[in-house]
């Protein structure tokens, strides 16, 4: 068995036979010729053809793969066309007597170098939609078809690149997925096999010696396992049959309400952790983000995050989500989360110690920053901002203030800001028990069940030898739940839970029957979860 690391593409599994691709293109001599006028002829033949074989594969794509897709093909048709590409091949030809098919390998390889120096990635990558636009003229000038996977098996396909004309047209049911060596996940090939869902990876040298062994390809963690011994192969059958289950779920679901049998509505949303994550959210049709872990954007710096990088991320997940809930919770470091460059003490016992809300009120220039990137991408989408380990009235009296101070520093700067509603995660007793003041407070309640369990039954969540005693269905747990449900609706909020008990569906009766308005879980739980709600009723 081997392991090869490479990026991750597009998630899913993929268990099969590898398939070497090598794509075997036929070298372009410079050779000249005297005939410049039959050259240019031929060039305008070849355009055409291209053109029109382009036409028919944005049909097709859009037919398979969405109008998305398409326009891939849109934009092959659009180099093709373009004046200043077609004068730097017409001018190689007259000027350069050079053969038509040479004249347009080498203005494409100009026109490449070109895009490959671009500072933006994205643009980076076009340079891969030109070599591919001018690949197709190339083929049709030297009387070529096109290429596709060899044999009738379903197969994993291994390549150095594949361009998105190559993807496109190889047949959907024989192909398992696919490793390339070259390419990245924003390119045009990365696109289509994510619309088309084939699981892929890039990264991975492919060559000769891969043909014909047996391998899984692990899209969501970037792997491909060569020879996978049996023990291997079992658990990748066994996410596959998973896979295949919340597949089915998607079609039958996606769309749909999540209500009862007998009508009652629940908001169902994503946790997430970063703005990348918005895509699993989507996929899973998740009706807004229930709750957005934003310490990860810290965690993953070695300096704190600007204004500016914060909102940018904000912003992006609210355009987003088009009008659909977004809750930011407000930076909830410590603990097990630590940034070293925040320099904290270190601690006896963490989990109880310096986090969360009491970091951002003792620090405030660090809230504020957060603050006012929250308020700022509030003008672009439905924003809520969540305090997290709350114990007090006060501290959120205090949240607020600060709240509204960046508020009118904004105003006052004149940056368009929008309108936030506030919400408290109840995650410890003190809060539960606080549950009325508290609901005077803000517009919402999460019910954070990881942490609530924690220090309701006083177990460190980390501590694996407590397993038989940590129980996130205690009934002191579901009593607290019960109880937070019961102050917040007195006090005119709405509770959802957003812990990780909110995915569990033996419990999902029992929430709604409490009153529980919104549950908010891991991107793969939406689905699950409004299976459980449509089959319940509640009276
Ligand atoms: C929780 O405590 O239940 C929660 C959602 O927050 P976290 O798991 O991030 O502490
Ligand atoms: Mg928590």
């Amino acid at each position: 068995m081997k392991i090869y690391q490479g990026k991750s593409v597009v998630a899913g599994t993929a268990i099969g036979t590898i398939r070497f691709y090598s794509q075997d293109r036929p070298a372009i001599s410079p050779e000249k010729t005297a005939d410049t006028a039959g050259e240019t002829a031929r060039y305008e033949r070849a355009k055409a053809q291209a053109l029109k074989e382009l036409e028919e594969l944005c049909g097709k794509t859009a037919g398979e793969a969405g109008e998305d897709a398409a326009a891939i093909f849109r934009g092959h048709g659009m180099i093709l066309a373009d004046e200043e590409f077609n004068a730097s091949i017409l001018q190689r030809i007259r000027a350069g007597k050079s053969s038509a098919a040479y004249a347009v390998s080498s203005a494409a390889d100009q026109f490449c170098r070109m895009f490959a120096q671009m500072e933006d990635p994205y643009l980076r990558e076009r340079a891969s939609d030109v070599r591919d636009a001018a690949q197709r003229v190339i083929r049709i000038l030297q009387g070529g078809m096109c290429s596709a996977v060899p044999g009738d098996e379903p197969v994993i396909l291994a390549a150095v690149d594949l361009s998105p004309s190559e993807t496109v047209q190889m047949d959907r049911d024989r192909l398992l997925g696919f490793v390339t060596e070259l390419g990245s996940d924003s390119s045009h090939t990365a696109i289509l096999a994510r619309t088309m869902r084939i699981p892929a990876l890039c990264g991975i040298p492919a060559g000769e010696e891969l043909d014909g062994r047996p391998a899984v390809l692990d899209g969501a963690g970037g792997k491909l396992i060569v020879d996978p011994d049996e023990e291997t192969l079992a658990k990748y059958r066994a996410r596959q049959e998973e896979e295949r289950r919340q597949r089915d779920l998607l079609g039958k679901l996606k769309g749909k309400k999540t209500v009862t049998a007998d009508g009652t509505e629940v908001c169902l949303c994503a946790n997430i952790g970063s703005a990348a994550d918005v895509d699993a959210a989507l996929e899973n049709d998740a009706e807004g983000i229930g709750l957005f872990r934003s310490e990860f954007l810290y965690l993953e710096k070695d300096r704190l995050p600007t204004e500016e990088e914060q909102f940018q991320v904000y912003r992006q997940v609210a355009e987003r989500m088009q009008g659909r809930p977004v809750v930011i919770r407000t930076l909830d470091i410590g603990a097990d989360k630590q940034a070293a460059y925040l320099n904290l003490a270190r601690e006896e016992n963490p989990a109880m110690g310096y986090r969360a809300i009491r970091i951002c009120l003792d620090r405030p220039e660090i809230f504020r920053t957060q603050l006012r990137a929250i308020l700022r991408a509030a003008a672009y989408g439905r924003i809520g901002i969540l305090f997290p380990m709350v114990i007090s009235v006060w501290e959120v009296q205090q949240a607020k203030k600060y709240v509204e101070e960046s508020r009118m520093e904004l105003r006052r700067a004149g940056i368009a800001c929008g309108d936030v509603e506030l919400g408290v995660m109840i995650e410890t007793p003190a809060a539960v028990i606080l549950g009325g003041p508290l609901a005077e407070e803000v517009d919402f309640f999460s019910i954070g069940t990881n942490d609530l369990t924690q220090y309701t039954l006083a177990i460190d969540r980390r501590n694996g030898t407590l397993d038989r005693f940590y129980d996130a269905r205690h009934p002191a747990v579901l009593e607290m739940i019960r109880m937070t449900v019961e102050n917040g609706h007195r006090g005119g909020c709405r509770v959802g839970i957003c812990g990780e008990l909110a995915a569990d569906v033996s419990l999902t009766e029992t929430f709604l029957k409490m009153g529980v308005d919104e549950l908010s879980v891991a991107p793969g739980s939406v689905l699950p979860v409004r299976e459980a709600v449509r089959r319940i009723s509640l009276k």
